[in-house]
């Protein structure tokens, strides 16, 4: 016995559950493994790379470092993805990184409108927020307000707001304003009040 084939299933306009992605992405990756484009093993290891090894720690020391060497900051600044490779950082969709400066007159912050590139080899993986469409939509529209009523993060009217889209050729991030009392910090400690969503742009660095 056969199914029609010519009239698509009502089901195949709903929105795909996690457990039917999931199932997709074990049979891709399971097809693949077969087929000897891919093994376990890398796969394995990809997967623990990006949980455990690639995160906003390694931004938010770059971060650190453009804080306390000016000449680091102008060539980051300039380059991203070549700055960072001085300090081993880069891959996967790090190939072309462009770093924006926060200062007081103009605070920047990222999005992708299209889909959810983001910088992995100093952000990691993309928070799960970043990927829906309210925050694609709607940060580019209204970002003052979704900083405000999203992240509880008040801009002051004074400061512009720039939003940067990014995309699979070119991803920002952002380079925060280094907090008032951290003179003669180390870079160590400098790194640590470095968030993750302050180099998103939708919330601020740590108080020491
Ligand atoms: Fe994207």
């Amino acid at each position: 016995m056969s199914q029609p084939t010519n009239s698509p299933s009502p089901q195949a306009t709903l929105p795909r559950s996690q457990a039917e992605i999931a199932a997709r992405v074990k049979a891709l990756e399971s097809i693949m493994i077969d087929k000897g484009l891919m093994t376990t093993e890398a796969v394995d290891r990809f997967a623990e790379i990006y949980e455990n090894e690639v995160g906003p720690q390694l931004g938010a020391g770059v971060v650190a470092k453009a804080w306390t060497d000016p000449e680091f900051k102008k060539r980051l600044l300039e380059d991203a993805t070549k700055a960072c490779a001085e300090l081993g950082i880069g891959g996967l969709q790090g190939e072309d990184m462009v770093v924006v400066e926060n200062t007081d007159t103009v605070h920047n912050a990222i999005v992708c409108t299209l889909c959810s590139c983001y910088p992995w080899p100093t952000l990691g993986l993309p928070p799960n927020w970043y990927k829906q469409p309210a925050y694609r939509s709607r940060m580019v529209r209204e970002p003052r307000k979704v900083l405000r009523e999203d992240f509880g993060y008040d801009i002051p009217d004074s400061v512009e707001i720039r939003i940067w889209d990014s995309s699979s050729e070119m991803r920002y991030w952002v380079l925060p304003k280094r907090p008032e009392g951290t003179d003669g910090m180390s870079e160590k400690e400098l790194a640590a009040l470095v968030t993750r969503d302050s180099m998103i742009g939708v919330g601020p660095t740590r108080r020491p």
